[in-house]
């Protein structure tokens, strides 16, 4: 079955079939280093992994490429207040972004272009702009004109005559001289001390939004597949990327948009300027795993509905987590037992393979994929119950379990988290003696040793598949 994916311009499902065969192009709009993304940011980034994941088994070959957007009017100001040159300012929020995606277990993108390296064609891309005849002038600043460009608004889904200055967006809070309030600013004007570059353009710096149409063009040609974002970035962003792209080139930007809906807590949208957001570093220091954190946003609900963060709902995608990894542990530390495959179960994993597969296909639908192989995990512990897999049966289920981790990404994460923070050598010792103690079934001086743990912030749970910690 071909591989389709929601497209916000058409409002439906479409094909995805790459421009150059085999060969897909994908632009991803990356983090504002300013501060450390949050996790409704990941959202947006997680929906992209499993995106990029699944592109990478469908097709031959894949270019991701995520920009930094290291130049911004909040770093400019965080820059000056600290005394520093935008680079000393960035370079901790970029390190951090990429401690981040480690933690989450995120495939790198093949490119990671910073807005500071690409002054150059943001400046020749305003200036083909110039040429068209789309652009105007005030105060040194550089405008792109709107109404220029009638099919602006059609992502965004509004007639440009109905479009209002900062409906629904991000807006520029120091554009005062435009001739239309909807107009937006290609380059802005840069007094000899602020920071800013000199150009043909006069002194200044970029806008926004041009900086991702040329980081994308440079990287992945004038026209190609794929552009991702969360729905915040449909308008103005992504409008604005198309209306300059296309005014600039005369070609087509982009084949397929694709937005995530939001991250929520308590009702919300978690959001730096509402206050209301967790740092991936915040939730792991209370004792939250990586590997919950991943499963509840990328396979708690389907990219495109909102997900609710909350304490009921990171506990449910830590259970499917852990459901998966106790299977997964149970059969590949499973001794098969020699012999030809059994129908029954073959057919189940055959099946539970076209059915993952078919729901990724259908616009990533990874909730339904892991669904059917949480039916498969139920029926086969019942069968690992009464006897061992046959061998051939046992290679079919741990390559099933290989590809369905290859786009889920959350068992090598439980292996790390079960492997540490590492204990200090009297905490393992502790452990073991708890361990030894049930197993002879001396439930008092197990119950002591979880007291002892706890005193030394480590919490004991028992489950089928054996003792497992944490640090509170
Ligand atoms: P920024 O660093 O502000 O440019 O945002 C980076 C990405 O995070 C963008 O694609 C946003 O659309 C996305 N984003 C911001 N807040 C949320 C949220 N609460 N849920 C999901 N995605 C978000
Ligand atoms: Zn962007």
């Amino acid at each position: 079955m071909a591989m389709r994916l929601h497209d916000t311009i058409t409002r439906g499902l479409r094909e995805v079939e790459p421009l150059e065969p085999g060969h897909v192009r994908m632009y991803t709009c990356g983090p504002t280093v300013y501060a450390r993304s949050h996790i409704g940011n990941f959202r947006t980034f997680l929906f992209e992994d499993i995106l990029r994941r699944w592109l990478d088994r469908r097709f031959p070959r894949v270019t991701h490429v995520m920009n930094l957007t290291d130049v911004e009017d909040k770093i400019i100001r965080n820059a000056l207040a600290d005394g520093h040159d935008l680079k000393t300012e960035t370079a901790p929020w970029i390190r951090a972004f990429f401690e981040d995606l480690e933690t989450l277990n995120v495939r790198r993108a093949h490119h990671y272009p910073r807005a500071t390296e690409y002054i150059d064609e943001m400046v020749a891309i305003i200036e083909r702009l110039d040429a068209a005849g789309v652009t105007y002038r005030s105060d040194g600043s550089v405008y792109y004109r709107i109404a220029a460009f009638p099919r602006y608004g059609r992502l965004a889904g509004i007639s440009a005559e109905g479009l209002l200055a900062g409906a629904g967006g991000r807006v520029d809070a120091d554009e005062y001289d435009k001739e239309d309030a909807r107009d937006f600013a290609l380059w802005k004007a840069a007094a000899a001390e602020e920071i800013g570059w000199d150009t043909s353009l006069g002194r200044g710096r970029p806008g926004w939004h041009i900086e991702c149409s040329a980081m994308s063009m440079a990287l992945l040609g004038e026209s190609f597949d794929i552009h991702c974002g969360g729905v915040d970035n449909i308008f103005p962003h992504h409008e604005n990327e198309i209306a300059q792209s296309e005014a600039a080139t005369g070609k087509p930007f982009v084949r397929l948009w694709c937005h995530s809906a939001h991250l929520r807590i308590e009702g919300e949208k978690m959001a730096k300027s509402l206050g209301n957001f967790a740092t991936l570093g915040d939730l792991v220091a209370t004792g939250v795993r990586p590997s919950a954190v991943r499963y509840l946003l990328t396979a708690a609900a389907h990219y495109r509905k909102t997900v609710n963060y909350s304490d009921d709902s990171l506990h449910a995608a830590t259970e499917s987590v852990d459901r998966l990894a106790d299977f997964n542990r149970r059969v590949r530390s499973q001794q098969p037992s020699p012999g030809e495959g059994d129908a029954e179960a073959d057919d189940r994993i055959a099946r539970t393979r076209t059915e993952f597969e078919a729901a990724m296909d259908d616009d990533l639908n990874l909730p339904e994929a892991m669904g059917a192989v949480f039916t498969l995990i139920r029926a086969l512990n019942r069968d690992l119950d009464s006897a061992p897999l046959t061998t051939v049966t046992h290679r079919r289920l741990v390559e099933l379990l290989d590809e369905v981790d290859d786009v889920l990404g959350v068992l090598a994460l439980v292996e790390r988290e079960r492997a540490g923070p590492s204990l200090s050598r009297e905490e393992q010792t502790l452990l073991e003696a708890r361990q030894a103690a049930r197993a002879t079934r001396d439930w008092g001086r197990s119950d002591r040793l979880r007291d002892e743990l706890a005193g030394r912030g480590i919490v004991v749970e028992d489950t089928e598949a054996g003792q497992r910690w944490h640090r509170c």
